[in-house]
């Protein structure tokens, strides 16, 4: 397929999160994949609800994620010239007219339809025909414009998701293109948009589902034909865990709050590729093969919900997946969030550190907390009882003091984890004890804690003095 043009439309009224950032997604994917254009439109009609922290997070959240635009970001607030020009052309080709019905009188024609069990929409009255006498224009109001739609016949498109729809026009009223205000309306400004924008495909929300049908009409009025109306896709709604749609009102985190906790955006891009479209069973893929893999034919048809766990479960993969030295750069905020002092450790050291505790984190934030093991002083008050648990055994607590002068009298050019591990072997022998039973005192006497990754490589990381240090305590 050629000259493939996608967007992504966000209203910057609330900021975004990942439910609607799957709606970017798939037409970035879906361009990437025909080597078309991904445009970004921010549309910021309407001003009251719109904010400039919403449109930054828009932008932060696109550039975190990779998902780069070829084109934009077009805000309709600076397009509004176009938007009252094709207004006044619409209006001069008679394809859209003045209507002078007030809110109040409208009010009053949709209690009649309710009463007379009618869809409630205009009745037409300002709409010019042939032969119609129009009421005369009233003083001092000042009226909204109108779409001239069609009064018959069906619009029907192949939706890419749902598969055909077609609706009757007798349905759809002759909506507001254009407010008392001059103010254009939403579906007026996404039509313009997407014929100046050359959009081919419009892949977004399926609460826009009832939206399409006007915009095609719109479309064809302003003069494209059947092959120029753009092939429109509406993804299913994104549930949250307690299976409501997924909105800022429901307690949806901004996507930005999944870089703060630490989430990897590869793991974010992963979880979402498979929310609402899948390729076999596959489940772990990379950018690149979810780009070459991406089509319009295998995008679910029901709700995606979405599931915390399996997100989690993906970062823990792609943590573990990723360079000590990489995921050491990614880690320093959140290292230094928790107040480490990083000087006490080399490069290289720092890199070790990650590559004993990724393997159990499943964010950047839990990677930063399992490590603090090695920046934080233990305190013996608070290991006291459970240190004696272990060493009233004299045994043990012979074993610990024999480990300590055996690790007292390794070189520190020899301070490795084989060493110590060597000698640890030595002393479970000499003792008659299992690792535990040595292992566990050793950790709370140099960390703290009894939940540690491999102890000789722990120690190696402490380095001898500290290690020595702690275990005089005993
Ligand atoms: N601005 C609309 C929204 O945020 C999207 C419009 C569209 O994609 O056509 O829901």
């Amino acid at each position: 397929m050629k000259n493939i043009r996608t967007r992504f439309a966000p209203s910057p009224t609330g900021f975004i999160h990942l439910g609607n950032i799957r709606s970017a997604l798939y037409p970035w994917a879906f361009a990437r994949h025909c080597q078309g254009k991904f445009i970004l439109r921010i549309e910021d009609t309407d001003l009251e609800r719109s904010s400039q922290e919403a449109v930054d997070v828009i932008l932060q959240g696109l550039s975190w994620l990779g998902l780069d635009f070829d084109e934009g970001p077009f805000y309709q607030t600076q397009r509004m010239d176009r938007y009252k020009q094709i207004i006044e052309q619409m209006l001069t080709q008679g394809l859209a007219y003045y209507c002078y019905t007030t809110p109040q009188e409208l009010e009053v024609m949709r209690e009649a339809q309710q009463i007379a069990k009618q869809k409630p929409k205009y009745d037409g009255t300002w709409r010019p025909e042939q032969n119609k006498k129009l009421p005369d224009v009233p003083k001092d109001i000042k009226p909204v414009v109108r779409f001239k739609n069609p009064l018959s016949g069906l619009v029907t498109w192949q939706d890419a998701v749902k598969g055909e729809i077609s609706i009757s026009n007798e349905e759809l009223d002759d909506f507001i293109i254009a407010r008392a205000d001059g103010m254009p309306t939403y579906n007026f400004c996404v039509v313009v948009d997407d014929i100046d924008m050359q959009i081919t495909h419009v892949i977004r929300g399926d609460d826009h589902v009832n939206n399409t049908p006007r915009q095609i009409n719109l479309l064809k009025a302003l003069g494209k034909n059947d092959n120029e109306i753009p092939v429109y896709g509406h993804l299913p709604t994104v549930l949250n865990e307690d299976g409501e749609k997924m909105s800022k009102r429901n307690g949806a985190m901004h996507v930005m709050s999944y870089a703060q906790e630490g989430y990897l955006p590869q793991a974010i891009l992963n979880y979402l590729a498979r929310l609402g479209w899948s390729h076999g069973n596959d489940e772990i893929f990379s950018k690149e093969q979810f780009i070459e893999w991406f089509d319009l034919n295998h995008l679910g048809t029901s709700a995606a919900q979405f599931n915390g766990d399996k997100l989690k479960w993906l970062n823990a993969h792609y943590i573990k997946q990723s360079l000590n030295q990489e995921l050491l750069n990614l880690s320093l905020p959140f290292f230094k969030a928790c107040d480490y002092d990083l000087n006490l450790y080399s490069a290289e050291t720092l890199g070790n550190i990650i590559a004993l505790v990724k393997d159990r984190s499943s964010t950047l934030k839990e990677l930063a907390q399992n490590a603090s093991i090695f920046f934080i002083q233990p305190h013996l008050d608070g290991i006291k009882a459970e240190l004696d648990n272990y060493t009233k055994d004299e045994n043990v607590a012979t074993a610990v003091q024999t480990l300590k002068i055996q690790l007292s009298n390794l070189s520190k050019n020899n301070w490795h984890a084989e060493h110590i591990a060597k000698i640890f072997k030595q002393i479970l022998s000499e003792f008659g004890l299992k690792m535990p039973a040595l292992a566990m005192p050793v950790r709370l006497l140099t960390v703290g804690s009894t939940h540690t990754p491999a102890i000789d490589k722990v120690l190696q990381i402490l380095g001898k003095d500290t290690v020595i240090q702690r275990l005089n305590k005993i």
